[in-house]
């Protein structure tokens, strides 16, 4: 029996690391995230984003982390990441994910509470019904991040602190909405800018000083992040980091320079052998810079 991911967070705030989160949109990623997390014993979330998940399917999504997590004996789980409504929300549930992150953090005060808290309580009852020991963990957002995943951005980005997110209002949110993890914006970005994002530091302190503790703190938008930053951010309360950007690039790299090197290989599964490789690398890194290596 694997470790609950409600469990695994609490245990990294406690001892002062980070639980990975990985997007992934296709089968070599899924892989190369596993093989890591195998490699160095380390619990790992895996992410879909609403796209990455119309791609892979959602029961594929769900079937592909049990046989990972089974196999593996590893506690690997699955996210429904920037989930932008109620309904997609549920439909991740019943298909059976882990976890979800509803994002209404677009929206007013009023609808991304209402909406949080709906799926809070779906998820519960979803558990209840289910009659085992289930705890699909839940994610809230509060306060808007202003880029995307897809992209690294050739101009600065600043982000507008006044944007950030209030620690009064944060506490107000986390007691309303009964929600697992909290994700707040703190200066991060999404994709990568042409200049590193200035987290607040200070901001950080006091969420993490304002939330509960069993409540997790979620950095979105780890990627361009500089190592200093993010050890600075996981000693402040950060304990679970979203990385999507960096995977990408390096998967896409290293499919270009495949296809190139290999121009007669027709077997599809040769042609992404090193593309599992430059992902599991990556991963690999992040895992042991947020020091979640033999945390399994
Ligand atoms: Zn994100």
């Amino acid at each position: 029996m694997v470790m609950s991911l409600h469990s695994t967070l609490i245990r990294a705030a406690k001892e002062k690391w980070a639980v990975p989160h990985f997007n992934v949109g296709d089968f070599e990623q899924f892989r190369g995230v596993c093989e890591a997390a195998a490699k160095l014993r380390a619990p790992v979330m895996i992410g879909t984003s609403e796209g990455e998940r119309d791609f892979l399917g959602l029961p594929q999504s769900v079937a592909l982390v049990k046989a990972f997590r089974d196999q593996l004996h590893l506690p690997i789980f699955l996210n429904a990441d920037h989930t932008r409504s109620v309904r997609a929300a549920k439909a991740a549930i019943d298909a059976g994910y882990d976890s979800i992150h509803i994002d209404l953090s677009r929206e007013p005060w009023n609808t991304n509470l209402k909406g949080t808290r709906e799926i809070v309580r779906y998820a519960r009852e979803k558990c209840k019904r289910k009659n085992v020991k289930c705890k699909i963990s839940v994610e809230g957002e509060l306060g808007y991040i202003v880029t995307e995943s897809s992209k690294v951005y050739k101009k600065k980005i600043l982000v507008d602190p006044s944007t950030f997110t209030k620690p009064e209002e944060a506490k107000k949110f986390v007691r309303l909405t009964g929600v697992d993890r909290f994700a707040p914006a703190v200066g991060n970005l999404h994709g990568i800018a042409a200049n590193k994002p200035k987290l607040d530091f200070v901001l950080i302190k006091k969420l993490r000083g304002i939330i509960p503790m069993n409540v997790a703190l979620v950095l979105h938008g780890g990627s361009g992040n500089s190592p200093a930053a993010f050890k600075k951010a996981i000693k402040l309360g950060i304990n679970n980091i979203h990385i999507s950007t960096e995977l990408r690039i390096a998967y896409v790299k290293s499919e270009h320079a495949s296809l190139h090197r290999q121009k007669n290989e027709l077997a599809p599964y040769k042609l992404a052998a090193p593309v599992v490789e430059a992902v599991r690398k990556k991963a690999e890194y992040f895992i042991r810079l947020f020091g979640a290596y033999n945390k399994a």
